[in-house]
């Protein structure tokens, strides 16, 4: 692969730009350490800006994330240690890094929500609450919502890229959904049977299935670490 890509469209915003940079699809840090060594990570053409808006938005929410997962889970092995010391100002690498690692960790602890306040109806499928602890003594972390689209949105645009060498362009729009496994049967039987799976195990698995008629419609599970679940369509806007 060469060291920069050859001039054209952002992946992302789809303006041309003489420089571009390989922007990683399913975030560099989010691959697990059980991942094989030599495996290709997914890489697309994006411009500087939209790199660098991604690389904020990734590292504040796989902290986040990590901070609910299990740290015995070899499907995520290391993102938690790796979410912790992002916020640990002991791992700092000098005085100004001591003082964003703070930072970060008591502006996730500020928007934290404990105990009883806990809103239960807006807790991410797959993500608690834990039965084998009191609600007094949970905490449930924030996962910001524009986060979670911005995610689906690369990883759609990504596989369109990286499969086909298709843009994602007006009048289709990327949607995404948080959707619970209970009302999930007939998405999950119909990606089963008509849908194509493309993945970076154990970090990530996207099943994708394309309609015939224009080969850009389409709906997306993604899944990562075998535990945090997006939906996601790609349709015409109406
Ligand atoms: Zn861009």
């Amino acid at each position: 692969m060469a060291k920069t890509p050859n001039p054209g469209k952002c992946v992302h915003c789809l303006k041309f730009h003489k420089e571009l940079t390989w922007d990683h699809v399913f975030p560099k840090a989010w691959y697990p350490y059980t991942t094989r060594q030599n495996l290709y990570k997914w890489q697309v053409p994006s411009c500087k800006r939209c790199n660098k808006m991604y690389g904020e938005l990734e590292e504040d929410l796989m902290i986040r994330l990590a901070m609910c997962l299990d740290p015995l889970d070899p499907s995520c092995a290391g993102i938690v240690e790796k979410g912790l010391r992002a916020v640990n100002p002991s791992y700092a690498k000098n005085e100004k890094d001591g003082r964003a690692r703070l930072a970060k960790r008591n502006e996730i602890l500020k928007g934290a929500f404990e105990g009883n306040a806990i809103p239960l109806q807006a807790v991410y499928p797959n993500f608690g609450v834990h039965q084998q602890l009191p609600l007094q003594a949970q905490t449930a972390i924030s996962i910001p919502a524009k986060a979670v689209q911005r995610l689906a949105e690369k990883i759609v645009r990504g596989i369109f890229l990286i499969e086909d060498g298709k843009l994602i362009e007006p009048p289709y729009e990327i949607s995404y959904y948080v959707l619970h496994d209970a009302g999930t049967a007939e998405i999950v039987q119909m990606l089963a049977q008509y849908g194509s799976i493309h993945a970076r195990e154990p970090g990530i698995v996207v099943q994708r299935a394309v309609a015939h008629e224009d080969a850009i419609s389409s709906f997306f599970l993604i899944e990562i670490w075998n535990r945090f679940k997006i939906y996601a369509a790609v349709q015409e806007d109406m």
